[in-house]
């Protein structure tokens, strides 16, 4: 028996788009350089390519070839985005599940997975050892149970904004959970939520059915696909899509994502804030399939490709990969990582050096401190930031596009860019790590073109260097 959805409660653009023989069809398809080289300089006016101009990218087979392409995406991120990465950190709250998917420690059929819900108490602790340690974004993640209803959910990002101490504050709480109904999404907006991320996992429907058994709530691919949709309609209009990779065919995964991505466009005039491309890792009792592992050459090439697809789309690398395949990503047109992340139950203030496998969802490859990544991006030459103000001032959605497609996002990013990390390296970082984020803010300011805003950039970094104001910003 599948679980049964009411659709009356889908949103207005609530079917399944996803056409697997055309994209089974699309991946197969051959390409010539020149076809290939006039989509990378379609993309490089900052253009979204098509479903079929992006399967052209991955049709292309010549080495040369293939590093135009990385070097095309590596150039579109910089255009798009400059040298800035914004830091979060995930939070997990609660691993009680009523779903089975094969490849997570939170299945409920794992019994060797200790259960646990952080309480109010716990989940203060976690927030305030989070800000003693610079963060200003989390993303807040569940499990699927009836106890993690809408009201719970907006509850805890309540919690968490009201939690505070010195200049430690979180500005913009995501949130990663099951998908809801319009009125759960309005329930959580009205928490003040940035973005709500729901991964397909996987767009193939034989392989969905197989993870996800029918009897549970996520067995229903369809009210998954529509989750996003959903909750735009309710308002929350910065949505994060994303797939597991490695449950199958890597390259039907990207044009499936691309496809969503153009479907949200259509229908609510704005794709997804963010796409991720969680690799599968190793998790307590999970016995991975081989066929589909995505082996690093080619995650390299999904991710230039998906740079390219979709320029205004933050991308998202997480802490699941190892330090050096990070740092070779980055640069391909990731915009935003995790850093210094646990997600055990309780992690940032219990776990140790090492990680424990029956209290975590699955196994991370990336356990630097905050301290040690930001240091590491700033001698690669990044911004580190911790921005929040977009969120904050009502530039979502739509209204976010608005800004990123003129290019004010330089303006207006930098300069929040390098306040934030000011305060970064005032109140939390090593003295090493200071005195090399210092240097980096003032070569920065230096190749900002004179005039107002820098004048009030410096201004704002002399105040927070000198002074205990904190979050300013444009
Ligand atoms: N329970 C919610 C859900 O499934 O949508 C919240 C998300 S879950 C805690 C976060 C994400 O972790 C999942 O959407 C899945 O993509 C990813 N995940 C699960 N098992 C994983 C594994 N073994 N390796 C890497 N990522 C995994
Ligand atoms: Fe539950 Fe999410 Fe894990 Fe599936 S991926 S078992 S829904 S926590």
């Amino acid at each position: 028996m599948s679980f049964a959805i009411d659709s009356a409660k889908l949103s207005r653009s609530g079917v399944d788009f996803i056409d697997e023989d055309r994209l089974h069809t699309l991946i197969r398809r051959h390409a010539d350089a020149a076809e290939v080289r006039e989509i990378i300089a379609k993309s490089m006016c900052k253009e979204p390519l098509s479903v079929e101009e992006t399967a052209t990218l991955l049709a292309a087979d010549d080495p040369a070839l293939v590093e135009e392409i990385f070097a095309a995406a590596r150039q579109l991120k910089r255009d798009v985005y400059g040298n800035r990465i914004v830091i979060f950190a995930p939070l997990y709250v609660g691993n009680d599940c009523t779903n089975d998917c094969a490849y997570c420690a939170f299945r409920r059929s794992n019994r060797e997975a200790v259960r646990r819900t952080l309480d109010e108490n716990e989940l203060r602790q976690q927030v305030l050892a989070l800000e003693q340690r610079g963060h200003k974004r989390l993303i807040l993640v569940f499990g699927e149970h009836p106890r993690y209803s809408p009201q719970y959910m907006a509850e805890c990002v309540r919690q968490v904004y009201a939690t505070k101490a010195d200049h430690g504050e979180i500005r913009r709480v995501n949130l990663n959970a099951a998908p809801l109904d319009h009125e759960g999404y309005a329930t959580v907006k009205a928490a003040g939520i940035g973005t709500y991320q729901i991964f397909q996992e996987t767009y193939h429907h034989e392989t969905y059915a197989r993870l996800h058994p029918a009897s549970t709530r996520k067995g229903n691919y369809l009210w998954r696909l529509d989750g996003v949709a959903r909750a735009m309609e309710a308002k929350c209009d910065d949505v994060g899509i994303g797939a597991l990779f490695g449950l199958y065919d890597w390259r039907f995964e990207l044009l499936a994502l691309v496809t969503h991505a153009l479907h949200l466009q259509k229908h609510y005039n704005v794709g997804p804030h963010t796409i991720s491309f969680p690799r599968i890792r190793p998790a307590q009792g999970v016995h991975l399939d081989e066929k589909y592992l995505v082996a690093d050459p080619e995650f390299k090439r999904l991710v230039a490709t998906l740079r390219l697809a979709v320029p205004y789309t933050g991308l998202i690398l997480t802490a699941r990969e190892p330090p050096a395949v990070r740092r070779e990503i980055l640069a391909l047109g990731v915009s935003q990582i995790d850093a210094g992340s646990r997600i055990e139950l309780g992690g940032y203030t219990e776990a140790g050096d090492s990680q424990s496998m029956e209290r975590e969802q699955f196994e991370l490859g990336d356990i630097r401190t905050l301290d040690q990544v930001t240091r590491e991006l700033l001698v690669d030459g990044y911004i580190p930031s911790f921005c929040t103000a977009c969120y904050r001032l009502g530039r979502t959605g739509e209204q976010f596009m608005e800004y990123a497609i003129p290019g004010f996002i330089q303006n207006l990013c930098t300069p929040n860019a390098l306040s934030t990390l000011m305060e970064y390296l005032i109140d939390y970082a090593s003295p090493e790590t200071r005195k090399i984020g210092e240097a980096v803010i003032r070569c920065e300011v230096e190749k900002l073109p004179d005039g107002e805003r820098k004048r009030q950039l410096l201004d704002r970094l002399h105040r927070i260097a000198q002074s205990d104001e904190r979050d300013l910003y444009f």
